[in-house]
């Protein structure tokens, strides 16, 4: 389906961007891989990818924090694997406390790595796409791009922002060929949810499935966690002509969180 598509993941070392690189590899894209994590690590993912699909896939290192990294990745994944068909804006960090307390560089951390970063990829990739008159754009945003939750008040300004430049972006390219999208996931359990998971066994003292169990029940209605290969689906069918007509939607894929 996406034979010869350049797709750009950023965050795809692990979680759920690992999970949509190998779900649009799966389905014949070239993929450049992007994120932080073990070289040998980093090694292995890309050339399982690269032997199971058989299709090319590289890693660029870029710190999202730095647009000018961010410029030559993508320049980069232009020159290497050809112009950006798809760009998913995964990467993402956590850190929670009441908002007086929260630390100044955590806040600009968190909006930098959820939320600007996916202003500068788009502003840099956008243009190549439009030469090509094809593109889709996929913003991976969370519940927390719809409503709210105590203690995280970067993170979820970050999401609305992001839920925000998704729907601008999207009227901007509306019939042009390009679609820009959100997904907005519950809980999935990846590192960054572990350790929320760890933190709230520490805390009431309890083992770290039953601490599992009580974030579910919190929050998201099924009580089962969404998995990476559902997320990771949805966002190949966000790329399928089927969904052609889907731009500056916030797709929820969060066992009912956001229905209450
Ligand atoms: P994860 O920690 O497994 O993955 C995060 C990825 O981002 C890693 O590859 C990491 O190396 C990369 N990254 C972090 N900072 C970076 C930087 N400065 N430059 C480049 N790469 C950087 O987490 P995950 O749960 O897979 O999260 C992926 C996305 O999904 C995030 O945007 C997160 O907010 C969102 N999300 C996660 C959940 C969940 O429950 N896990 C729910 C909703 C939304």
């Amino acid at each position: 389906m996406l034979k010869d598509k350049t797709a750009l993941v950023t965050g795809s070392t692990s979680g759920i961007g690992l999970g949509i690189a190998r779900a649009l590899a799966a389905q014949g894209a070239n993929v450049m891989l992007n994120g932080f994590g073990d070289r040998g690590e980093i090694e292995r993912a890309r050339a399982d990818m690269e032997r199971s699909f058989n299709v090319r896939v590289m890693h660029h290192a870029a710190n999202l924090m730095h647009a000018t990294e961010i410029y030559e990745m993508v320049e980069w994944t232009c020159a290497q694997l050809g112009p950006v068909d798809i760009l998913v804006n995964n990467a993402g960090i956590q850190f929670t406390s009441p908002v007086e307390e929260f630390p100044r560089d955590k806040w600009d951390a968190i909006i930098g790595t959820n939320l600007s970063a996916a202003f500068h990829t788009i502003h840099d990739a956008l243009p190549f796409m439009q030469r090509n008159k094809w593109g889709r754009i996929i913003n991976i945003a969370s519940v927390h791009g719809l409503v709210a939750s105590v203690n995280k008040a970067a993170y979820v300004a970050a999401k609305h922002g992001l839920v925000g430049l998704t729907k601008v972006v999207a009227l901007e390219t509306a019939g042009s060929g390009i679609t820009c999208n959100a997904i907005c996931p519950g809980w999935v359990r990846t590192t960054l949810v572990e350790k929320q998971i760890e933190a709230r066994a520490l805390q009431a003292g309890v083992d770290i499935e039953t601490a599992a169990e009580q974030l579910l029940m919190e929050k998201q209605p099924s009580h089962q966690f969404v998995t990476v290969e559902q997320v990771a689906s949805l966002a190949a069918y966000l790329c399928s002509d089927a969904a052609a007509q889907i731009t500056g939607a916030s797709l929820t894929i969060d066992g009912g969180w956001t229905a209450q």
